[in-house]
């Protein structure tokens, strides 16, 4: 067999397909089990770079050191960042997705992947109460809100600034508690500092929605016009909603775009319980959903729904005149309304999830998660040594230790976390809240159980008292 040959081998390929199936099947197991006590083996990257330059080149060997060597986000005790565990069906969608390789710009390229795009956003949007309204499926949050913000300009600017630039100064009003891919978008587009309009949060790190007036009047009396505004569901350091009911009616009074930045907890919705904090969302725009985040797809799969349908044709619409010499608004050819030109079948993940599950698992996974945080923060609130930072809305929890004489509790939280960090037993992150270190947890995984979240509080305060 020619090299060629065998790199299309169809035995080896099932050979070592299934070896990698059961390897991943018995990793999913020692974790749910508790047979796996460690959620990071750490090693230092020049070491881990060392390490990998001498690896064995064997196909499972490769496979088996990858999975060793990585994060474990299906072990219960991996609570920090905001990436699911991957359900283990949509995962194998998303395995079939990338051998098939059928995704793209154009219809007869995505046939399925595009079909079931449709069909995944028109099932989804009613749940954000969009009767009407349209979206694409994209790679991550990031890339949803710098498409939502360019079609905002598109639509909202007085002038065609996509065909003959921008003679204005435009911005965006967005909480300072926003994550950081909107404060790039805006630069993305030429806007500058001018372009990004910080409002103040309160005490609960939601926006200030009694300041929009003010600082819009500012703006616009310096020239600045100000195109829209971005609410965030929830925001990301905090995972606290922003009143998107008062954000929304701002908007609609002063004719602004209004953008949801709903990439973490969009998925509330789906749930009866916490489906209020999302109200107000219908009043939005557009909204930028992260499946990879609350609804256990693996990354980037992000939903961006419009209200109006129509406005989803309008971020690339002067360009896609010439590359496709057809009528503007053909559903089927997404490359039309996406960034990107070829792209991964991103519909097929959601959708294996909800055809096989029911939309429905999409809540129940809310609300074990949402749940799990409000526990935590019940157990954090009863422990002396500790502090809150403010009672949780989603799943996302920030709390610290408090210092002491001789412990500087900025410095204690830091020492603790990075502790943590090497020994590997739990995994969380931490933030920075008005100058002050937290540790900060997301629960994302709802094989997590409180027994794990008591266990954490004891864990982190054992480590203190190990260090100081
Ligand atoms: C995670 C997150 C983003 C970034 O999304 P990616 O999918 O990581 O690109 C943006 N906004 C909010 C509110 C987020 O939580």
């Amino acid at each position: 067999m020619s090299i060629l040959e065998q790199v299309y081998d169809p035995e080896e390929f099932r050979r070592l397909g299934h070896s990698l199936i059961d390897m991943l099947a018995d990793h999913l197991s020692l974790n749910r089990s508790g047979g796996r006590d460690k959620v990071i083996d750490y090693v230092d990257p020049d070491r881990n770079l060392a390490d990998w330059d001498q690896a064995n080149p064997e196909p499972l060997e490769y496979f088996r050191k990858l999975i060793q060597n990585s994060m474990h986000l299906h072990h219960p005790r991996y609570i920090g960042h905001q990436v699911c565990p991957p359900a283990p069906l949509a995962a194998l969608a998303a395995m079939e997705g990338m051998f098939i390789n059928s995704g793209g710009a154009i219809y007869e390229m995505s046939q399925a992947s595009s079909t079931l795009e449709r069909l995944v956003i028109d099932r989804l949007k009613p749940y954000f109460g969009f009767s009407d309204g349209d979206g694409i499926i994209t790679s991550g949050g990031t890339l949803a809100n710098l498409t939502a913000l360019i079609c905002a300009r598109n639509v909202r600017a007085g002038e065609n600034v996509w065909q003959n630039g921008q003679e204005k100064q435009y911005a965006f009003m967005v909480s300072e508690e926003a994550h950081y891919c909107i404060d790039r978008a805006v630069r993305i587009m030429g806007w500058g500092d001018k372009g990004i309009i910080k409002v103040p949060v309160d005490d609960n790190y939601c926006i200030r929605t009694d300041l929009l007036a003010v600082y819009y009047q500012e703006a616009m009396a310096k020239g600045i016009e100000v195109l829209g505004v971005v609410g965030s569901a929830p925001t990301t350091s905090t995972g606290k909603y922003d009143d998107l009911q008062a954000l929304g009616r701002f908007a609609a009074d002063h004719g602004l775009w209004y953008h949801i930045d709903a990439a973490h907890g969009g998925p509330a919705v789906f749930s009866e319980k916490y489906r209020h904090l999302m109200e107000g969302c219908q009043l939005a725009d557009s909204i930028t959903v992260d499946a990879h985040k609350m609804m256990m797809v693996p990354s980037l799969t992000t939903m961006l729904f419009f209200r109006e349908s129509r406005n989803s044709y309008k971020t690339f619409a002067q360009q896609a005149d010439y590359l496709w010499n057809a009528s503007a608004e053909e559903w089927y050819n997404y490359g039309k309304r996406t960034m990107e030109c070829t792209k991964i079948m991103l519909s097929t993940r959601i959708y294996a999830l909800m055809q096989h599950y029911g939309i429905d698992v999409f809540g129940r996974n809310i609300d074990t998660c949402y749940g799990l945080a409000a526990t935590f923060a019940e157990k954090v609130k009863t422990n002396p040594g500790m502090s809150l930072a403010v009672m949780p809305d989603s799943n996302i929890v920030c709390f610290r230790l408090n210092g002491y004489p001789g412990a500087d509790a900025n410095d204690l939280n830091r020492k603790v976390r990075q502790a943590m960090l090497e020994e590997g037993r739990f995994y969380i992150v931490q933030t920075v809240l008005r100058g002050d270190v937290w540790l900060r947890i997301s629960i994302m995984n709802p094989m997590t159980t409180s027994d794990d979240l008591q266990a954490l509080i004891d864990h982190i305060t054992d480590v203190a008292k190990r260090i100081y």
